[in-house]
């Protein structure tokens, strides 16, 4: 236990947990028992109430695996034989959407921005005009490959008025950015349990629209991803998985959800998000590094700066730098220019932020002398 801590994540996730919520995994919980599905049943009934919708319309699938095996799940369960996907790309994360399809034999296009510019909402209208056959059209809200944050309000709207299924990948935005599902249009929602609920990796969650979930049951291409079937488990047996289940991830997770509750929910969390991620734009600006994506456009959770001009950076150098006094950054995903991501979801204050300022401070100071 001496290791314990001895450095913060800067990074999406994994990120630093309490130790209260690490302190749940001590326990060895039995898969069978009902005390471990009643957790699964908590766990499910809040995240509905978490998105704003009712148990009834909507429900709550825990699935096995990282963020991405849920992503799979929801796109390799829910096309029909014959669907058309429309995958909106601006980030890795819309890319790999594209690589789930592909990999399955699923029918699907795309509509292509720049990477750091939101979808035009004309451009998504004018397609879905033209091309009925779509089915489902399925984006990314917060594109973690950049910070952006996209605005599935506005697409969301296009999406209903032509009567398509809208399919979000929420994954590192639920929990800390509020989601009304049902006024978004969203018919399925995304994310895990290692972003901003705060929890330690493990299993991804589906919140879907019932009336469309149950209309799938036989599409899966996949039996472990089958999320009809996932879902028809845990619903009809009290909470119970198909398959081994994380069960000291999903002990932990119930903790992180109530101290979600317990920091003031949703609204304390964003606040505090947007605070750290302010204070530490306003202060890397000074230092003389650039953010990629444009204030307007910044989501709170992770923000990706260009290699600054001014001075060299030598990104495991200063990697290794950084982790030696206690904290860990993240490399850039953007395949065309040279850039390092800060995070600042996860047990990450104003301090934290401060001190790593002065880091950067420090070490560019280093570079100068
Ligand atoms: C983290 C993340 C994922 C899932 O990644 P995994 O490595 O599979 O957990 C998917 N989409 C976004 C936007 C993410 O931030």
């Amino acid at each position: 236990m001496k290791d314990l801590n001895t450095y913060k994540l800067l990074t999406p996730g994994p990120l630093t947990t309490t130790p209260t919520v690490k302190e749940t995994m001590l326990i060895d919980r039995c898969t069978w028992d009902s005390d471990y599905n009643a957790i699964t049943q908590e766990i499910r009934h809040e995240l509905l109430r978490l998105a704003h919708v009712d148990n009834g319309q909507y429900t709550a699938v825990l699935m096995q695996g990282s963020g991405t095996f849920g992503v799979e799940s929801v796109l390799t369960s829910i096309p029909a034989k014959d669907d058309t996907v429309l995958v909106l790309v601006n980030g890795a994360y819309s890319k790999r959407m594209c690589s789930i399809l592909k990999h399955a034999g699923i029918k699907y296009e795309t509509l292509e921005y720049a990477w750091d510019e939101i979808p035009d909402i004309n451009s998504v209208d004018d397609y879905l005009n033209d091309h009925p056959y779509i089915s489902i059209v399925s984006m990314v809200h917060s594109e973690t490959t950049s910070g952006l944050l996209n605005d599935i309000e506005s697409i969301g709207k296009i999406v209903k008025k032509y009567g398509k299924i809208f399919v979000v990948d929420a994954m590192s935005s639920f929990g800390a950015v509020d989601i009304d599902m049902g006024k978004t249009g969203i018919d399925f929602l995304i994310s895990s349990a290692n972003k901003c609920i705060q929890g330690v990796p493990g299993f991804s969650f589906i919140i879907g629209r019932l009336e469309v979930l149950l209309a799938s049951k036989g599409n899966a291409r996949s039996l472990s991803l089958d999320l009809y079937d996932q879902y028809d488990t845990m619903e009809h047996h009290g909470g119970k998985w198909r398959f081994t289940s994380p069960t000291h991830v999903v002990a932990a997770f119930r903790q992180a959800l109530r101290e979600l509750e317990t920091e003031g929910g949703q609204p304390a969390r964003l606040a505090r998000y947007k605070k750290c991620n302010k204070l530490l734009r306003e202060g890397m600006e000074k230092l003389g590094f650039k953010a990629y994506i444009k204030d307007e456009l910044q989501g709170p959770i992770i923000t990706t700066y260009l290699y600054p001009e001014n001075f060299k950076v030598d990104f495991s150098a200063m990697h290794e730098f950084l982790k030696q006094n206690g904290y860990v950054i993240y490399p850039g995903k953007l395949t065309d220019i040279d850039t390092f991501r800060l995070g600042n979801i996860g047990e990450i204050y104003e301090e934290d932020i401060e001190k790593i300022l002065s880091l950067f401070k420090a070490y560019k100071e280093q570079d100068d002398a």
